[in-house]
């Protein structure tokens, strides 16, 4: 063999069945050969198992879904390449033209934008309600025959408690089915409440460390089998490599979950005690709308903490630009402490009305709480909120 040829067609490793590395190989390969075109036929007939190409499955991609459907308590799971895609895709595999979706104003921006203007392009009606309104839920599914709820628990920003049992129940009675994106409650929540699907950003909680971007989709075998046909198609997936970084954090993810919840928990203490605050949005908060529901609900709080400077958007951002140990940047769930400032969340394209329900308001700020040392993040918050103050 010449070496143009060798470095092509290496020598193979090969490893004893009984012999197993003990943190498995990542699958770093687009395509996977049978020695004959006869398997290779099988294998699409769904005569044998096996792979094929990465675009549709990869082992190292069906590892993470194993494990981030048993986390979730159900069948099956669909790993993507960042949370929005997994939102876009079971929209697109759920709905067709003509079908009408209720969601609520308090959702993901980005979701909500996607709703409202691709969707929409592809004749998909929508009523936006806010999550708490439930008779106002209730009367739009009576009035309106619809095939979907998309909804969140908490909500991103606003951390507002959604009370699953009620808007689940309601669904059902009239036939809609409900996707939660379960980001903010990370993966091991609300399994046991009657939501035929679950989407999540694993770039948060379950990658953990900011490094890398996916997204998961979770519900029963029928449901996923339809979504990962479509998917296939429309091409969302996950790199190998970003799969296995994400099954590494996944390793940390229930001791920084709790570590998080403890330290955002002290941290929402301490703003609301402060003169600066007029309000503090956290479920772990005796004093929250959505605590007694939290309580019920979740295993844990979660580590965003938002809340209402007095002084409003321009103190917000003296505020965070005076932070020393929260960056300012979007996302959430990370090791390190983040911060996003009232002037980069000022909701868009909203009426007075929801305006007010996304309680979004002149000074609201959002914090995500890292895995660093409680003290210091205070004593931090603490001086920022008095150069905020000058
Ligand atoms: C971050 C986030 C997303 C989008 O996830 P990406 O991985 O950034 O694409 C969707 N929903 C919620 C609630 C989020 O917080």
């Amino acid at each position: 063999m010449k070496k143009k040829t060798l470095v092509n067609h290496p020598p193979k490793v090969h490893v004893p069945g009984d012999n197993r590395p003990l943190v498995d190989p990542i699958y770093q390969s687009v395509k996977f050969t049978f020695d004959e075109v006869g398997e290779t036929q099988r294998y699409w007939r769904r005569e044998r198992d096996g792979f094929y190409y990465s675009r549709s499955s990869n082992p190292t991609l069906t590892q993470l879904e194993r494990v981030l459907a048993e986390l979730q308590g159900r069948e099956d799971c669909l790993v993507t390449g960042s949370g929005i895609a997994a939102f876009s895709i079971a929209m697109l595999a759920l709905l067709k033209a003509g079908d009408h979706m209720v969601f609520f104003t308090e959702m993901y921006q980005p979701s909500r934008v996607l709703i409202q203007r691709i969707l929409r392009r592809f004749g998909v009606s929508s009523t936006m309600l806010s999550v708490e309104d439930h008779s106002g839920l209730e009367r739009a599914l009576r009035e309106k025959p619809t095939r979907l709820l998309a909804f969140e628990s908490p909500t991103n920003p606003a951390v507002k408690i959604a009370d699953l049992q009620r808007i689940t129940a309601i669904a059902r009675q009239n036939d809609v089915l409900t996707v939660i994106d379960n980001t903010l409650a990370g993966v091991h929540n609300h399994g046991q409440f009657d939501v035929d699907v679950f989407v999540h950003s694993l770039t948060k909680y379950a990658a953990g460390h900011g490094d890398v971007l996916g997204g998961a989709i979770i519900g029963s075998h029928e449901l996923i089998r339809a979504m990962r046909a479509d998917a296939t198609l429309l091409g969302p997936a996950l790199d190998p490599h970003a799969a296995f970084l994400i099954l590494r954090g996944l390793k940390t993810y229930v001791v920084r979950w709790q570590a998080q919840c403890s330290n955002a928990q002290r941290i929402a203490e301490f703003l609301q005690s402060h003169p600066a605050v007029e309000r503090v949005s956290y479920p772990g908060l005796p004093g929250d709308p959505g605590h007694a529901l939290a309580v019920a609900q979740m295993d844990g709080f979660g580590a965003v903490v938002t809340f209402d400077l007095r002084a409003g958007t321009e103190a917000g951002s003296r505020f965070a630009d005076a932070l020393e140990l929260f960056a300012i940047t979007a996302s959430l769930g990370s090791t390190d402490s983040l911060v996003v400032a009232p002037a980069m969340q000022a909701p868009r394209g909203l009426t007075e009305q929801q305006r007010a329900w996304s309680a979004i308001g002149p000074g609201t700020v959002r914090l995500s709480i890292g895995l660093e040392d409680a003290d210091d993040l205070i004593a931090d918050l603490a001086q920022a909120l008095q150069k905020a103050e000058a």
